[in-house]
């Protein structure tokens, strides 16, 4: 039978829950055991693609096309486990389906409350389609305390009931402050936080203490007293250079033998990390560094391009090097060309997705740049569109090319998609319609040109890869942008949908409508990461 971790958050935002949540992931994986992870959201935003990347941070894309949490990017890396749309609740799914059950009458005229439909629709969201897995590890978003979350808890306060407490733990995250002044951790927080959660009815049966340095036993032997736990199951969460050194750290804790002893599972030896002491040590000690221009718009929040970041440091994994990355804000060159020069010693320039008018010139600029100086260049989904676009001014003769995303051309490059085939269905949206939930979005299959770079990086024609675009390169102009020298080297398989572009006769300039930085995982780095800091590692060299 499944069993359920749930892992809460207590004392403050902010202390890597869903890094933890998936380390821990990790390690029982390493074990041998299947796992899958999932994420609940106390917003009432249905999901958070309508959220600002600066509310939120980065929006998580799975497969099946749901729009999700950031975290969920953090189970794939770890795990390798893909997401599905089932893995993320958000407080504003549960009530919108239980309001619609309500009004189809399916409550047969009860009055409908938090107890039960609510809590009920929770934990039918947290148990659904789990039959296949040992684990099922769930995270709640927030912190104990608020009251967005308490219908969480309370959910799972029953699910420990309906469950068995054999079958379910409660792991719950605090910070231990080193206090300079007294010269001790500090235990008093994790003892409210703990309380919090007592008051609504959950003994976590464990306690990860996120803390700078180890617990000494007399404050590890407190906090067990206090907070109702056992001595082992006091785990310091320390402070780590990398995120990927997470499983090593937990497992020398003694994490994962602690969960699995209280399930009453073997828990003796250890599990074969090497799959995380490599990546570790590559990071850590790499041979070399290269230095990485992000151009976009969101860099005040670096949480807005998560993937990405992991992505290019998947990449100098593949490569044995160090990724130092740039942040440029694109609205930089549009106040003066001259900080373009910053660009020039750089060994590779990316133009990441985006959204809106805001920053665009700057990113077409950063483009020209790369194409002309023979700088390596990834650009992706929107910095795709701006690459063609830059392509069309700069080479095809059309000054005036530019994407209805930023209101009526004459010269659309980049338009907006009003239909698109989703496997044998035809997708459609009309212009002003709503905008939660109607972009393309999720995977879908590419074919890219026989010969081509792109099929070189990836060793393949066929690819699947995940989207999520409301505009797209107008098809129409292809033949104008090819005869400049810009192939289209990949295209959705019923060949309208640009999905790739390339200049052959650069060093190393690829756009793509996708995101492959969802794709890419520490352990199996993303081919056109690998390919885009092997191409910085020659440009440094040379
Ligand atoms: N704004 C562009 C579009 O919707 C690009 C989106 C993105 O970069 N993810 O097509």
């Amino acid at each position: 039978m499944t069993r359920f971790v749930f892992i809460t958050g207590g004392v403050v935002s902010s202390l890597g829950k869903g890094i933890a949540s998936a380390a821990l992931a990790a390690l029982l994986q390493a074990r041998g055991y299947k796992v899958r992870m999932r994420k609940l959201d106390p917003y009432l935003n249905v999901d958070p693609g309508t959220m600002s990347p600066y509310q939120h941070g980065e929006v998580f894309i799975t497969d099946d096309g749901a729009e999700t949490d950031l975290d969920l990017g953090h189970y794939e890396r770890f795990t390798g486990v893909h997401a599905r749309r089932a893995d993320n609740a958000t407080t504003g799914r549960i009530y919108s389906e239980v309001i619609a059950r309500e009004r189809r009458g399916d409550y047969l005229g009860a009055t409908v409350q938090v107890i039960p439909h609510i809590t009920d629709a929770i934990k039918e969201a947290v148990v659904s389609g789990t039959d296949e897995y040992d684990f099922v590890l769930v995270e709640i978003g927030g912190t104990v305390g608020d009251i967005e979350s308490l219908p969480f808890l309370e959910a799972i306060r029953q699910l420990r009931n309906d469950l068995g407490h054999d079958h379910t733990m409660c792991v719950h995250l605090t910070l231990l402050p080193y206090i300079p002044a007294a010269g001790e951790l500090k235990t008093k927080p994790t003892q409210h936080s703990v309380k919090e959660l007592q008051n609504v009815g959950i003994q976590p049966q464990m306690l990860l203490c996120r803390s700078d340095r180890p617990i000494p036993d007399n404050e590890r032997r407190k906090i067990a007293n206090f907070c109702n736990v056992r001595p082992q199951a006091v785990i310091a969460a320390l402070d780590v250079d990398t995120i990927y050194a997470c499983p090593i750290s937990y497992n020398r804790e003694g994490m994962d033998s602690e969960v699995l002893r209280y399930f009453g599972l073997p828990h003796d030896g250890t599990p074969d990390l090497s799959r995380w002491e490599k990546i570790v040590h590559t990071i850590r000690e790499p041979e070399g560094e290269v230095r990485v221009a992000v151009v976009g718009k969101y860099t005040a929040l670096l949480d807005s391009y998560k993937s990405l970041a992991e992505a290019l440091l998947h990449g100098g994994i593949a490569n044995n090097v160090r990724v130092k990355l740039e942040w440029i804000e694109s609205e930089e060159f549009e106040k003066s060309a001259d900080r373009l020069e910053r660009l020039r010693d750089v060994d590779a320039i990316l133009v990441p997705g985006g959204f809106g008018e805001r920053g665009a010139e700057g990113k077409i600029d950063a483009v020209r740049f790369a194409r002309e100086n023979n700088i390596p260049f990834l650009g992706i989904c929107f910095g795709m569109q701006m690459a063609v676009i830059e392509c069309a001014r700069s080479l095809a003769g059309l000054p005036n090319a530019s994407s209805t995303e930023f209101g009526p051309t004459d010269e659309p490059l980049v338009g907006l998609m009003t239909e698109w085939a989703r496997g044998s269905e035809m997708l459609r949206r009309r212009e002003g319609g709503e905008l939660g939930g109607t972009m393309r979005v999720g995977a879908y299959p590419a074919k890219l040109a026989t010969g081509s770079r792109v099929a070189e990086v990836y060793g393949k024609t066929d690819i699947r890869e995940r989207h999520r675009h409301r505009w797209e390169v107008n098809v129409h102009y292809r033949d104008v942008l090819e005869k400049t020298g810009l192939r289209f080297s990949g295209m959705s398989p019923d060949g309208i949908l640009p999905e790739v572009v390339e200049y052959p006769d650069h060093p190393w300039f690829i756009g793509v409508q996708y995101h492959p930085e969802l794709l890419s995982k520490p352990f199996d780095p993303h081919p056109l990461f690998s390919g885009f800091i092997k191409a910085a590692v020659e440009k440094a060299r040379s």
